[in-house]
């Protein structure tokens, strides 16, 4: 389980040094899109199922599945899948997962582009999605009957709320649901889902486990069967696949994702005590540590509700350490004002849909050190006051 100082057995095994060539501690980049045989036998061997040695990059490549071990490792599932992005990884689970006439349960508050995949992807195609409280899928248990697959975040994105994941997960086996989570937020340092009963686990890997915002990635984390199941459907069929170099970049990642998430928690935890010490801030959502089960830290993203007395935009523009911008989990702070995304052009709004309040930031804490980042905050707080 995670302790919400950062697992040692994962760092030791995000560490492990695994066979690269020459006796280098890191893998090579196997840059081919295609991989040839010795002989006829071989090669009929390896097309009827017989053998599973690398046949075509698009769906399997060594330095790939380097990432895809460890991540199945890190998560504690007993298989992996690398996508091109987190999305490709989202939108692929769920495809290999549904057909006209499904129903899908989704978490209020899920990532936009999330929301979006629901509503203009899978509606039309006969799919439909209801929106529930975090409360609601916790406290009734009939909530999951009749539904196909349940899509979880915990926290949700942009307010932060926690699900209690065992409690989800019983209702779900219940009514033979699929249960699928985004664990971005969380990563495996903080959360093990497949742990507390949820059949799949995905990640945005482009966020904390690259942490060097250099890459756009996903993995998706399940048993065998669910995987073979990506395997067989959605990653030969979309082609949405990681690439060798990518691969590569977030098994870099991976190395030091127990010493940047204690940092990043570092940071978060100071900013959560002393923004909820202030006057102006209505409210500072970031989950502590354990007000779920299996939830054993606290990641550096986070949103922070001002009263009116605060110019977000004159914050915003003061500050020196924190950029403006979208993603987050990488090495730099960044704030992204909510108001900005209630005004994202364009239908399917969920900030709008889900009512957000525009005295809301959110704030991805970088590396940057946490005294450092605070005497930023609150001197440009200071200099926003209206
Ligand atoms: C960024 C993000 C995604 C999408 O990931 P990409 O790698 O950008 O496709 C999905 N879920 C969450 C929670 C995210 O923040």
């Amino acid at each position: 389980m995670p302790d919400g100082q950062g697992s040692p057995d994962l760092a030791t095994l995000l560490s492990e040094v695994n066979g690269g060539i020459g006796g280098s501690v890191t893998p090579p980049i196997v840059q081919s899109s295609l991989f040839t045989f010795d002989s006829y036998a071989e090669f009929e061997d390896r097309m009827s199922g017989h053998s599973d040695s690398a046949l075509y990059t698009r769906v399997q490549n060594p330095t790939v599945a380097a990432f895809e071990a460890m991540m199945a490792k890190a998560e504690g599932g007993e298989a992996a899948v690398g996508f091109a992005s987190g999305m490709a990884a989202i939108s692929s689970a769920l495809l290999a997962h549904l057909k006209p006439g499904d129903r899908v349960a989704c978490v209020e508050h899920v990532y936009p582009d999330t929301y979006r995949f629901m509503e203009r992807i899978l509606r039309p195609f006969g799919i439909e999605t209801d929106y529930h409280a975090c409360a609601d899928l916790e406290d009734d248990p009939e909530l999951l009957k009749g539904v196909k697959v349940a899509y979880l975040e915990s926290p949700t994105s942009v307010v932060f709320k926690a699900l209690n994941l065992p409690k989800v997960a019983a209702h779900a086996r219940r009514h033979g649901v699929t249960t699928m989570i985004d664990n971005s937020w969380a990563t495996p340092v903080f959360q093990r889902p497949i742990e507390l009963g949820i059949d799949i686990v995905i990640h945005s890997a482009s966020k904390y486990i690259s942490g060097h915002s250099d890459t756009v990635a996903g993995v998706v984390v399940s048993s065998k069967d669910h995987i073979a199941r990506l395997r067989d459907l959605t990653l030969p069929l979309f082609g949405g696949k990681l690439a060798p170099f990518e691969a590569w970049l977030l098994i870099r990642g991976l190395r030091t994702l127990v010493p940047r998430m204690r940092q990043h928690q570092e940071t978060a935890d100071l900013f959560v005590d002393r923004l909820s010490a202030l006057p102006f801030v209505k409210r500072v959502n970031s989950p502590s540590r354990n007000t779920v089960p299996g939830l054993g830290g606290r990641s550096g993203l986070m949103s922070v509700e001002f009263d009116d007395s605060i110019d977000v935009a004159r914050l915003s523009d003061t500050l020196r350490h924190f950029r403006l911008g979208v993603s987050w989990g990488g090495f730099e702070s960044l704030i992204l004002p909510s108001r900005i995304g209630l005004a994202q052009a364009g239908d399917f709004n969920s900030m709008q849909e889900f009512g957000v309040s525009p005295q809301l930031v959110r704030l991805s804490l970088g590396l940057e050190g946490a005294d450092d980042l605070w005497a930023d905050m609150e001197s440009a707080l200071d200099k926003s006051k209206i």
